[in-house]
């Protein structure tokens, strides 16, 4: 048997990058299995691009995640295909023992039925078998009116909400001060972030097209999402997309000690939506970052495990 470290000496060059992975995947078999907070399944942006329940346990059993979470999206600036609440609870039933089904509302339906009418609705999906809300990514500012309702209804059924942030789903401003507003003004709700505003504010630099992006390079210390988890112990993050995998990979030494510092609030996630899909998590879990053990197995499994544990 070679260790880790070996194998990475033998380098890529005999070896695609492809089968290197999958080798150190095995290599790491003795690591804890994933938790993965960020999945979607049905069909995404590409009509002829299906994700099934059944493809994605298969790519589950692959890549050593034993457990999802999967996300239904029903605004209108989500996706292009909606994934409603209701598909997603059908075709996880079978699976519940790995496939981990989140509910969805978007805060502009059911105007009518006012906060009442919006903590029934969340309340019965919670009967029906959800774990938490999201994923919540709508054309709105993140601290819209609209949108506190939506926190209310999550409140009240004591569930998690993961949210989706750029300058067109979930929008703040450079400091993020709305995300603020909403994490004290809702001390009791587990706020997951996602997306490229969320994870771009690692850096203490960046201005409002960056909230839309991707910035590379050094992160600049002062950053709003440090700030902001040592204030408010409801802030969890969500690693999952290109997202998150750029606010960690774009400055390693820097991504590293964020990861140790916050280790009882991240979770590793995917974005995992379609066949085929790369996946830049598991190059930068496994090859890139030497995580002491105790701390990959709280972002790599148990803080998402914590989360999504139904209240009593
Ligand atoms: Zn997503």
């Amino acid at each position: 048997m070679i260790d880790r470290r070996q194998f990475l000496r033998m380098g890529a060059t005999a070896v695609s990058m492809g089968v290197l992975s999958r080798a150190l995947r095995a290599a790491n078999a003795d690591r804890p299995a994933y938790v993965d907070m960020h999945t979607h399944i049905g069909t995404y942006t590409n009509g002829n691009k299906e994700l099934t329940a059944a493809d994605l346990l298969k790519w589950m059993d692959e890549h050593h995640i034993e457990k999802a979470i999967v996300l239904p999206l029903v605004s209108p600036e989500s996706t292009t295909y909606l994934q409603t609440p209701e598909f997603v609870l059908r075709e996880t039933k079978p699976h519940r023992d790995r496939l981990i089904p989140f509910c969805s509302l978007d805060p502009r339906a059911h105007l009518s039925g006012g906060q009442e009418g919006i903590n029934g609705i969340i309340k019965k999906y919670v009967e029906q078998g959800a774990h938490g809300f999201g994923e919540h990514k709508v054309g709105l500012d993140i601290d819209d009116p609209l949108m506190l309702r939506i926190y209310e209804g999550c409140s009240e059924a004591g569930i998690p909400l993961l949210f989706h942030m750029d300058n067109i789903r979930g929008k703040d401003k450079p400091g993020l001060p709305g995300l603020e507003r909403v994490l004290s003004a809702f001390p009791k709700l587990n706020f997951i972030g996602h997306g490229p505003g969320f994870w771009a504010s690692i850096s203490g630099d960046v201005d409002q097209k960056g909230l839309g992006g991707y910035p590379t390079g050094p992160v600049a210390p002062g950053g709003a999402l440090d700030r902001l988890m040592a204030k408010y112990s409801n802030l969890f993050c969500d690693l999952s997309a290109g997202s998150g995998s750029n606010a960690i990979s774009r400055d390693l030494a820097f991504g590293k000690e964020f990861l140790i510092r916050n280790q009882d609030r991240i979770c590793f996630g995917t974005d995992y939506l379609q066949p085929g899909q790369e996946v830049p998590q598991f190059q930068v879990f496994e090859e890139q970052l030497e995580l002491p053990a105790n701390v990959f197995a709280k972002i790599a499994r148990g803080n998402a495990l914590r989360l999504v544990e139904r209240p009593a």
